[in-house]
């Protein structure tokens, strides 16, 4: 038998689980094309390299604590890493306790699934005042990630307004105005609860550039909002309304729903609950105000106009309104940054690449591959990553049986553990992150919870 073709894969959030997942396919192979076919023709090692102790990237991160369901794709990553040939190099950072070139040294092949961990500019003034938070930080505070447990979250003043309007800025909307005693029985971190206990904001402005039916939200987080407890549910759409002739024009079966959704809520008496969520439409932000912190949010109202190709677009009017509030979260997306050691699109925020291949002005980077949001940009849902998976460990198994890998030997897996103990003595394996698993889920238990999160690097070393 030919030796195990050796991989390295730098993330261990959806897209390198799912990577590693189809390169080390179960018996019954890969599902492809209709039908269950084997990838992989020999055996393979792959190891995990993870800047945090912890895995699952944004499943962890990401995903809002009140929707548990949604983490339930984790068992299917614990399953990958439970097959023989998995390893996991925990509280590994690439940049700096290893490096591209060294990886390339060490593999066959190498890939790249680092997520995006920058956000995309709103280009306004005042971005930068304290208060003004981009949703991705707000989003990593809650969720209990290190960098972030220490950001100043100011919760003092009645409104916050979120900056756009997709899924995110929904999660972000709930995560602000649910109950602290409906999150308390979450895995949000502990800092983020307490801080939510005393939080004295009471509206929350979801602002959308465009029209209703052009919301960036799905159907369903739209439709959650109207289910949440003790929460009232305002719509503003400004002079496009709900009703516009334009609009049964253009609209397809799901901006067809949401209207009806948003019908529903704008139908709706208000409850009389002491929290409001807005959802403003037709508005484009103008700037943050403040001196030594957000005091407001200028927006300009937008109005509906049609372009060369049919398109309906948003165009400000001279129509200014203020927002007074004190915390402003910036949910206009997330983007990619630039990984130590390899090319990147400054422009898109992702390693330019070709079928998952890494291109280096326009050439195969060979042995180097990208998968998951700094492949594609931020977009797509978990499920999404691993078609992107699939399509980028196809390419490199090709490229395995073409011969063209740019070495023909590796460091052994004894050799790559013994290198990893010198660059980095506290490497968390399996076994470390499994310990850490069963002590956050022991300590929920306690307090009725899926766990509870340690949020210290040095606390997650156990
Ligand atoms: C707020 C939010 C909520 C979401 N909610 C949902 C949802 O409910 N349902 C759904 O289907 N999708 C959801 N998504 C989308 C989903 O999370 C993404 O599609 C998915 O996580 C992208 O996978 P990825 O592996 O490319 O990136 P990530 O999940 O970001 O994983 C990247 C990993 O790489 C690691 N890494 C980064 N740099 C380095 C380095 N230098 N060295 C070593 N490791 C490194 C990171 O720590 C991270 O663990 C959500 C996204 C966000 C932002």
């Amino acid at each position: 038998m030919s030796r195990p073709l050796r991989v390295a894969i730098v993330g261990a959030g959806p897209a390198g689980m799912y990577a590693a997942g189809h390169l080390l396919e179960g018996a019954g192979g890969t599902f492809l094309e209709g039908r269950l076919q084997h990838l992989v023709k020999r055996p393979v090692e792959v190891d995990v390299f993870e800047r945090l102790p912890v895995p699952w990237g944004l499943v962890r991160y990401g995903v809002a604590p009140d929707h548990p369901d949604k983490k339930r794709v984790q068992q299917v990553y614990e399953d990958i890493a439970a097959r023989p040939g998995f390893r996991y190099f925990g509280n590994v950072e690439l940049g700096k306790h290893v490096s591209v070139a060294e990886l390339g040294e060490w593999y066959d092949a190498v890939i790249y699934a680092v997520g995006a961990s920058g956000d995309a500019a709103l280009g306004i003034p005042g971005e930068d005042l304290p208060g003004s938070l981009s949703a991705r930080e707000f989003v990593a505070w809650y969720n209990g990630h290190p960098d972030y447990r220490d950001l100043a979250v100011d919760l003092s003043s009645e409104r916050a307004v979120i900056i756009g309007n997709g899924n995110v800025a929904m999660d972000v909307a709930r995560i602000l105005s649910l109950s602290p005693d409906v999150l308390a029985k979450t895995d949000i971190a502990d800092h983020a609860l307490e801080a939510l206990r005393y939080s004295r904001i009471r509206e929350v402005v979801v602002l959308g550039r465009r029209s209703a039916f052009q919301g960036a939200f799905n159907n369903p987080e739209l439709e959650e909002l109207g289910e949440l407890p003790g929460i009232d549910i305002g719509v503003d759409c400004g002079d496009s309304g709900l009703e516009n002739e334009i609009f049964q024009e253009v609209m397809d079966d799901s901006s067809r729903r949401k209207i009806a959704t948003l019908k529903r809520f704008s139908e709706r008496p208000t409850q009389g609950h002491d929290r409001r969520i807005l959802l403003k439409f037709m508005a484009s932000p103008l700037e943050i105000q403040g001196e030594d912190g957000v005091r407001g949010l200028q927006i300009v109202r937008n109005r509906l106009e049609r372009d060369n190709h049919g398109q309906w677009l948003a165009k400000a009017t001279d129509q200014v309104e203020m927002l007074d509030c004190g915390l402003v979260l910036r949910a206009n997306g997330f983007k990619g940054v630039a990984v130590p050691g390899l090319p990147f699109d400054a422009v898109r925020g992702v390693v330019p690449s070709l079928d998952g291949r890494v291109l280096r002005d326009g050439e195969v980077m060979p042995g180097h591959y990208v998968t998951g949001w700094i492949k594609r940009g931020p977009r797509g849902i978990i499920g999404t990553n691993k078609k992107c998976a699939r399509d980028t460990v196809r390419a490199l198994l090709a490229d395995a049986d073409a011969g063209s890998f740019p070495r023909t030997s590796t460091l052994d897996a004894a050799t790559v553990e013994r290198r990893m103990r010198e660059c980095q003595p506290e490497y968390v394996n399996l076994a470390g992150w499994r310990r850490l698993d069963d002590r956050e889920i022991q300590a929920g238990r306690l307090q009725g919870r899926p766990r509870v999160k340690r949020t210290r690097v040095a606390d997650m070393l156990v």
